[in-house]
């Protein structure tokens, strides 16, 4: 986030502009300059394209807000070169949540284009738009016409779109959530062949990037699902881990050093008669060792500010909010006595377990059998990294 600047913040959510769209501003202000010679030109061109960006905060916010209506709170909303997006911590699996989130921002945009062209038709303006070499005689036809098309492009049924969530939505109140992914998937892959064939046949490199961001996002969206799929309906404690080190709050950074080199564990529980009081990760260790001396207590360096769980927690969920925290790490807490950790390690060995295991064609196997099978060591380096829930 450090590379975004805060512009606001609307009911809690703060607005930020990558520094990759101050650029883009500027190189608009310079490009309009240079082809007009006025000032005023590149003014007004600078106008049309901020007006345009702040129809796509406005659309954000349409996610946004109906995602705080479903009680689904949203981290940021972001403004790159190439759009917006919102951070939401996690999708609802109920299909008709997310059905009114996708759809939410489009919406904003139709309400957008319907105003203006009421405005147009009240007081008697034009509806052509201008020429994009040439901005500022019908800003408001411009804009109309930009809601339009952004509201129908958002809608083509291929995700990362909204459209193709509204299509995930739509199947899934029929199919079970997996394979409406996979089916809403599909549809978009087959879309992102077409764009990159025109964009090949017309020359046309901004298609041949849309068809790459579909394709890409299609297929984010699909593994996503099937981690949710895997995760859904199980407790935290059949992915815990439960053989691990902690450190007592006498130890120090050099008893630390020890273990982090003895064995596999990344991250050390602090604990203080069976309580938890503190998290030492890996990178705040090595931080510390050039920061501080080595007899230096882990109780003064840990970090005391960290989130935790209950083993009978739904898996999903917890999962979701460490992919939405970058937090590959959270120590499972009952009645205040540290029970396991959960790491985002042993939640993919989980996920591939119950693969295999699902792959032998035995359905049900899912819940009951996976206290039987060995989850609690650590493979070297199988990290699942799934995205959080964004939306454009
Ligand atoms: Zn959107």
């Amino acid at each position: 986030m450090k590379r975004s600047l805060k512009i606001g913040s609307v009911s809690g959510i703060g607005i930020f502009l990558h520094w990759t769209f101050l650029l883009l501003v500027a190189a608009i202000f310079a490009y309009y300059y240079v082809q007009s010679q006025s000032l005023g030109a590149a003014l007004s061109g600078t106008g049309l394209v901020t007006g345009i960006f702040l129809c796509v905060i406005l659309h954000e916010l349409g996610h946004a807000l109906t995602a705080k209506r479903f009680g689904v709170p949203t981290r940021s909303i972001t403004l790159y070169p190439i759009g917006g997006l919102a951070r939401l911590e996690r999708i609802p699996s109920e299909p008709m949540k997310e059905f009114w989130i996708a759809i939410g921002g489009p919406v904003v945009n139709i309400v957008i284009a319907a105003g203006l062209a009421f405005l147009l038709l009240v007081t008697g303006g034009t509806f052509a738009p201008d020429a994009l070499t040439a901005p500022g005689q019908h800003i408001i036809a411009s804009l109309m016409w930009i809601n339009a098309v952004l509201a129908g492009f958002n809608l083509l049924p291929a995700f990362p779109m909204d459209g193709g969530r509204v299509l995930r939505s739509l199947l899934a109140l029929r199919q079970d959530y997996a394979q409406a992914t996979q089916t809403a998937a599909n549809v978009g892959q087959a879309m992102a062949i077409l764009f990159g064939l025109i964009g090949i046949v017309w020359f046309n490199p901004i298609l041949l990037f849309i068809a790459l961001f579909v394709y890409v996002g299609a297929q984010q969206e699909s593994q996503q699902a099937m981690y949710r799929a895997f995760t859904e309906g199980t407790p935290v404690r059949q992915a815990m881990v439960t053989r691990f080190v902690t450190l007592s709050v006498d130890d120090t950074l050099s008893d630390a050093v020890d273990e982090l080199l003895a064995g596999t564990d990344h991250d050390f529980p602090v604990v203080e008669n069976g309580r938890i009081v503190g998290l030492l990760r890996r990178k705040r260790l090595i931080q510390s060792l050039s920061d501080y001396d080595e007899e230096t207590p882990v109780a003064d360096v840990a970090d005391q500010d960290f989130f935790t769980t209950e083993s009978g927690a739904p898996l999903d969920e917890v999962f979701q909010q460490m992919n939405a925290k970058s937090c590959s790490t959270v120590p499972v807490v009952d009645d205040d006595r540290l029970m396991g950790l959960l790491t985002l390690e042993n939640v993919g060995e989980l996920i591939m377990v119950s693969s295999a295991l699902e792959s032998r064609s035995r359905p049900s196997v899912r819940n009951e059998q996976l206290s039987d099978v060995p989850l609690h060591d650590r493979p070297n380096g199988t990290r699942s990294s799934p995205g959080s829930a964004t939306v454009p």
